[in-house]
């Protein structure tokens, strides 16, 4: 067994290093992953640029990553699990037991332990090392047939189911999509499984709508050049539902003026921190249900089943692998929408 692991740690603005630090020994209760494949998330790029992502701000070293998969190599105490189990890792711990979690939302968990993220001080350190810890409860066996890199893309696709349950029933409707990254793709791919019939994608970048067509999406849109197009679309077809996932005030905005009156608004992406002007009383006189989505809830076991029973292609989102200790060079090309969709980080 080794005794040290190396991770990926931010210390500040695009200074990410691969930090090796001490293994202590295993507490009871957990179990000890060895990293099998970490996908760069946006999130993970806003702490890599700005040292933070929407309110959460990095005050301390945090080691990125929460879209994780790897194998079981030690487990303490007693676990439903044992030493080689090829797993996809929850990067969340709830609590059980707070209303949130009694409510059965426990992505709002008031105690919630998310990997990988400064949304609480200590910060809670990621999944982009060569040895991480979890509980077992974290830990969901896939199939030998599954690779370590569809299994670290559960965690985005649990975000995206999470975001279509929130629009409530969307089969027959119509929908659009602010933001061609990622989420926005799984959300178009998870929107046509509950049976949605029709999906725009909008963005303000050609190289991620042409993927966004390439995926199935029924329309794509570019509205870097202004909204002439979307809004001509919306008096034939009006909007049923929006979802905000471009991350930016003008997103949210454009989801909340092209939506059809008494239609559904899902806000997805993380914004800007701070107040952010939103078109209110177009959410008063339109009858607007603005909805938030965060996170995942139950939703990862759900992921998980999609993939292994290759319901779901994540891998089609994947445009580049590189090895874990590339992790720095990796962020960089992640932030390169023109060559960049999906990266993904390998073992060594
Ligand atoms: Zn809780």
């Amino acid at each position: 067994m080794t005794s040290t692991a190396l991770a990926a740690t931010l210390f500040g603005p695009e200074d990410l290093r691969m930090v090796e630090h001490p293994l202590g020994k295993l507490a009871d209760g957990m179990v000890r992953v060895r990293f099998g494949a970490g996908g760069i998330c946006g999130s993970d790029m806003h702490y890599f640029r700005h040292a933070r992502t929407g309110d959460f701000v990095v005050k301390s070293p945090l080691v990125l990553g929460h879209e994780i998969s790897g194998e079981v190599v030690e487990i303490g105490g007693a676990a439903n699990l044992k030493v080689g189990d090829r797993v996809a890792v929850n990067p969340s711990r709830w609590c059980g037991h707070c209303v949130a979690c009694r409510e059965g939302r426990p992505n709002l968990c008031e105690n919630i332990y998310f990997m990988g993220s400064a949304s609480k001080t200590p910060h809670m350190q990621g999944g982009f090392a060569n040895y991480f810890e979890a509980i077992p409860a974290q830990c969901v066996k896939i199939p030998d047939h599954v690779s370590y890199q569809a299994a670290a893309l559960a965690e985005p696709l649990a975000v995206c189911l999470h975001a279509v349950a929130r629009a409530g029933n969307i089969e027959g409707k119509r929908g659009i999509i602010f933001g061609a990254g990622p989420i926005g793709l799984l959300t178009m791919l998870a929107a046509h499984r509950a049976g949605m019939a029709d999906v725009t994608v909008a963005d303000i970048a050609p190289a991620p709508l042409a993927f966004a067509t390439r995926l199935g999406a029924s329309h794509v849109e570019n509205v870097a050049g202004g909204k002439e197009g979307l809004k001509a679309q919306a008096v034939s077809r009006p909007y049923d539902v929006a979802f905000e996932v471009s991350g930016t005030a003008a997103g949210l905005a454009s989801a909340i003026g092209i939506v059809r009156r008494g239609g559904v608004v899902v806000q997805i992406g993380n914004l800007p921190g701070g107040q952010i002007p939103t078109p209110s009383n177009a959410v008063m006189a339109k009858e607007i249900d603005l909805r938030g989505s965060f996170r995942f809830g139950f939703e990862f076991m759900n992921a998980v089943e999609l993939i292994a029973d290759d319901s779901v292609d994540v891998l089609s989102l994947v445009t580049a692998e590189r090895p874990l200790s590339a992790a720095p060079d990796a962020l960089r090309l992640a932030l390169d929408r023109s060559q960049s969709v999906k990266v993904v980080l390998t073992a060594n």
